[in-house]
């Protein structure tokens, strides 16, 4: 039997901050319950009441020897899905929360995606749920369906994973793909013509409305952006700017879009309504969304007649766990580097959540792609450096340099590896 040093064991405890991707919290989050156990506590909820707080883990679960899952994904929509499918290649077990709150629920079919042009959001994710559930049962895992992550608790090395139906499990990893919501004005009609002839991605639904009638409505600088991404496919557009323009609208358009007033009233012959929008209403439910028309109620004039309905809206995260983490944001999304890592390590935001500044499904693809390689060849490594030691010192003897040696030479060769896949991946 080989025996270890201290000034082994302290070199490899010293080790870890190179070995692993994860750090342990700054200040640990415990503290002390009634009678007299020493519990997880405080904060780490402060703005979830659904998260019960007695229900935190015990210390001596603060490093659990055994994983239930290497990544917890949480989100159900492409982004989750593709984290999913892209761990499961590589024999890495997850399980999927779904709170079934998908950002395109509304809309009638999914375009601009390749293989899946046209499709219905519901019957591309089940889908690809069946493939997944097929080909990889071995590692892919869903948690029952409709289940809500209520908190995450960062741990030495993972993650605890709380959920509304009273589960927890713990993952090594954790890939939130939770998405964002869009934040609709409370009038009526708006609500039921979302994503049914109502949207705000001219690449998404606007060829559905080639030569047809289309209202814009939003502030003047971004309503003409809207208008012009539109005009290859329809001419017939008029912009409605949501009240008397002000001194600021219109430098702000004109800083935008120098000349804009001769662009595009006359050249254009866009007309620009200054008014508001009271209410939309559906006046016909075509077979198929170009045939739908709308009147589109206006503060002080009689209604125009639509087929589709541009709208500039702000958006906010579906779930509150980026609150929970206390994690960094950029505006109403969280911030994340290259490689889709947030501000907590090990903890990966991709999709519509983060701040890659694109919200579309090949984007909560890739970004999923990008983040389930990165979480797995970080755990490869965290494996390696954890089995090291009784095979390197059986090894060498116990020769210290020469482990410190082999470890850093594993830590340049696996991200050159990462380097050479993302270049091929066109990252
Ligand atoms: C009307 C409309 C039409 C669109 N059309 C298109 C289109 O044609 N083509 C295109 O490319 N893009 C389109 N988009 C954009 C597209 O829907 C999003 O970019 C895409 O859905 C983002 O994927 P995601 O996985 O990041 O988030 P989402 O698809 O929104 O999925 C978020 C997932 O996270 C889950 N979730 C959130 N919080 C929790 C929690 N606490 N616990 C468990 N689960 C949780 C949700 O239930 C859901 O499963 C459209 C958007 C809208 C609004």
């Amino acid at each position: 039997m080989v025996l270890l040093s201290p000034s082994f064991w302290s070199f490899c405890l010293l080790s870890l901050p190179l070995a692993s991707t994860l750090s342990v919290p700054q200040k640990p989050l415990v503290g002390e319950s009634e009678g007299g156990v020493t519990t997880l506590t405080s904060d780490l909820a402060f703005d979830d009441v659904e998260f019960n707080p007695t229900d935190y883990t015990s210390l001596d679960e603060w490093n659990p020897t055994n994983w239930d899952y290497d990544v917890v994904i949480v989100g159900g929509g492409p982004g989750g899905l593709a984290a999913s499918m892209s761990l499961a290649r590589v024999a890495r077990t997850s399980l999927l929360y779904d709170s079934q709150e998908y950002r395109n629920d509304k809309t009638r079919y999914m375009h601009d995606v390749l293989g899946q042009d046209g499709e219905v959001p519901l019957k591309f994710r089940s889908a690809v749920r069946k493939q997944i559930e097929e080909l990889y049962p071995d590692y892919s895992f869903w948690a029952t369906r409709k289940t809500k992550v209520i908190g995450i608790v960062p741990l030495e090395k993972g993650f605890r994973v709380y959920d509304d139906r009273g589960g927890k499990v713990t993952a090594k990893r954790v890939i939130m793909a939770t998405g964002i919501k869009d934040v609709l004005p409370d009038k009526p009609g708006f609500a039921e013509a979302f994503g049914k002839g109502m949207f705000w991605c001219p690449w998404c639904d606007g060829h559905d409305y080639k030569n047809r009638k289309i209202v814009v409505f939003g502030k003047l600088a971004s309503a003409i952006g809207s208008a012009l991404n539109l005009r290859k496919l329809t001419t017939d557009i008029d912009i409605v700017t949501g009240g008397v323009l002000t001194k600021e609208d219109k430098e702000a358009a004109e800083t935008r879009w120098p000349g804009w007033e001769t662009v595009i009233k006359d050249h254009y012959n866009i007309t620009i309504w200054e008014e508001d929008v009271t209410s939309v209403e559906r006046t016909t439910i075509g077979m198929e969304p170009q045939d739908d028309e709308y009147k589109v109620h206006l503060s002080s004039s009689y209604p125009l007649v639509a087929n589709g309905i541009i709208i500039h809206v702000s958006t906010v995260q579906t779930s509150r766990l980026h609150k929970q983490l206390r994690l960094e944001m950029d505006g109403n999304s969280v911030k994340v580097k290259n490689n889709m890592e947030s501000s907590v390590s090990g903890l990966y935001v991709v999709g519509d959540a983060n701040n890659d500044n694109s919200t579309n499904a090949y984007h909560a693809m890739w970004s999923a792609k990008r983040a389930a390689v990165n979480a797995h060849v970080s755990m490869s490594k965290q494996e390696y450096l954890d089995s090291v030691p009784s095979a390197m010192v059986a090894a060498t003897g116990g020769d210290e340099d020469f482990y410190r040696n082999q470890v850093e030479g594993l830590e340049v060769q696996i991200g050159d590896d990462v380097e050479q896949l993302y270049k091929v991946l066109g990252g």
